[in-house]
């Protein structure tokens, strides 16, 4: 036991035949390990010292299957824009195993881009090296930012080709979570009416995540949980200028991580309208829609477990609509935590919401940058109004607000210095600009040269103080930079 570099410990294979295939990975021509997470490695227990390039290559690609492994793809249903689509599943990815973290808890180690399951319908079960390199860096920086998040802890070139639009080098990306369990997991067993295995799901679940629910009402406070985790997430996501791209709700965990980072960036300029996905032509998960879409995504679980909420259906869907109806208060509340801390204020005062909206506003008819918008204004707390960095055609405006925010500050009995420190561990200087992303991956897929993505981790590891870094990774794009479509590249 001891001399093994992965201590597995599955329970999901343990679940009922329906719930997965088991299923390996299918190995790749030419293997190349492109990134290795150790500190990842280490919080999972896995022995990083016995990982090196050679063996590394092999594991992280599905060539070699680590002793006590038990490989499976996973089942699940999903609600994609809207249309609700009866079986999904891992069709590119395969779930290798289980571990114990250092912090006692257990992580999934799933392999994506591994080639076809059952689930895989006319799929070819592989993915692109450039959505693979996306989601190693947002990943990391969602998790950076201090937000629950999917990681990354391998990225691996196959030496394979994979066909779509154009043909493209081939990429795996070791992903760990929380768990895999989706609301669409929920939604694949009650569209099929199998209540029994519901029932399953639901205490595999409660076990795994939540497990101080001790009596009759877990499955309530299950409902709950989601939603509040939910709620915070999404609240989370808007305060650093996150866009997902595809709230699909078997994109979205029961644990409250963000999952399968596909067409997501963050948001240069304030947009609230912003989308970046190229196949969402109707704004659906634009970026002041993710609260509302996370509702909806919700009475989709909500839904799905109504057979467990109360043997009566009318109490259960009673309880269900009460549960739901919490969200828009909570999600206002999070958002608003989230969004006072970002200017300095730590105390609640009526006044906030207007300081808040009225900034919003401001950096959108003036087409401000979202993130350093926010660090100017930590930058001007200790100058005078006229000093400010706000580059703007309408000066009187921001005169008017700093004015205004500068009342409000000093209700916070704190001194200005500690109140800009305070705002600048929340306020990121760094964040991976969907530019700079483009030419990290453009660099990588072309030229196989991979120093960009090494650059940007280190930054965006690193996202609240300023490091010795070119400044380029600070600042927006230049008009001709600009990148503002992304693709799913699946
Ligand atoms: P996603 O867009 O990653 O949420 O994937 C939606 C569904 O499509 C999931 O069931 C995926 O496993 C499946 N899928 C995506 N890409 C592929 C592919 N290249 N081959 C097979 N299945 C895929
Ligand atoms: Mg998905």
């Amino acid at each position: 036991m001891k001399n093994k570099i992965f201590n597995f410990s599955n329970t999901y294979v343990n679940l009922p035949e329906n719930f997965y295939q088991r299923i390996e990975p299918i190995p790749v021509k030419d293997p190349e390990l492109i990134e290795f997470n150790s500190e990842l490695s280490n919080f999972l227990n896995i022995d990083s010292k016995k990982i090196n390039n050679k063996n590394g290559k092999l594991f992280f690609s599905g060539n070699i299957i680590p002793e006590g492994a038990m490989p499976i793809a996973v089942a699940y249903a999903g609600h994609q824009f809207g249309n609700f689509v009866p079986q999904l599943g891992d069709g590119r990815a395969v779930l290798i195993g289980e571990v114990i973290a250092r912090n006692k808890e257990r992580y999934d180690i799933q392999l994506k881009g591994s080639g076809k399951t059952i689930y895989s319908r006319d799929g070819d079960g592989r993915s692109p090296l450039g959505p693979a390199i996306r989601e190693y860096l947002i990943s990391e920086s969602i998790h950076n930012l201090g937000i629950k998040s999917t990681r990354s802890l391998a990225l691996v070139r196959t030496g394979e080709k994979v066909f779509r639009e154009t043909v493209m080098p081939g990429g795996i990306l070791t992903r760990v979570a929380s768990s895999h369990i989706r609301i669409g997991t929920f939604e694949f067993f009650y569209y099929k009416r199998d209540f029994n295995s519901l029932k399953i799901l639901a205490d595999y679940t409660i076990k795994r995540h939540f497990n101080t629910f001790k009596n009759k009402k877990s499955y309530i406070f299950l409902l709950r949980n989601v939603i509040n985790s939910q709620a915070e997430l999404v609240s989370k996501w808007m305060s650093v200028g996150f866009i997902h791209g595809v709230m699909n709700t078997d994109n979205t965990t029961i644990s409250g991580e963000t999952i399968d980072y596909g067409p997501c960036a963050f948001l240069d300029h304030y947009d609230p309208k912003k989308v970046f996905s190229y196949i969402d032509f109707g704004g659906r998960y634009s970026y002041m829609n993710q609260g509302k879409i996370m509702l909806w995504n919700l009475s989709k679980f909500a839904e799905s477990i109504i057979p467990l909420l109360d043997e009566n259906l009318e109490n259960a869907k009673k309880i269900a609509i009460e549960c739901l109806n919490e969200f828009p208060k909570k999600f206002e509340r999070s958002w608003l935590k989230e969004m006072r801390r970002k200017f300095g204020l730590t105390r609640i005062f009526s006044e906030d919401i207007k300081i808040i909206d009225d900034f919003l506003e401001l950096m959108r008819i003036e087409n401000l940058d979202f993130t350093l918008s926010f660090r100017n204004l930590s930058d001007l707390i200790c100058e005078t109004e006229k000093k400010n960095n706000f580059k703007l055609k309408n000066k009187k405006i921001i005169n008017e607000w700093i004015l205004k925010w500068n009342k409000r500050l000093e209700k916070e009995k704190l001194r200005k210095s500690k109140i800009a420190s305070e705002m600048k561990k929340i306020n990121p200087l760094y964040i991976p600009r969907n530019h700079l992303v483009e030419a990290a991956i453009n660099s990588a897929v072309n030229k196989k040269d991979y120093s960009e993505i090494r650059e940007l981790l280190k930054i965006v590891r690193k996202p609240f103080s300023k490091g010795s870094f070119n400044k380029k990774y600070s600042l927006p794009p230049e008009s001709s930079e600009i990148v503002s479509n992304t693709f799913c590249g699946t």
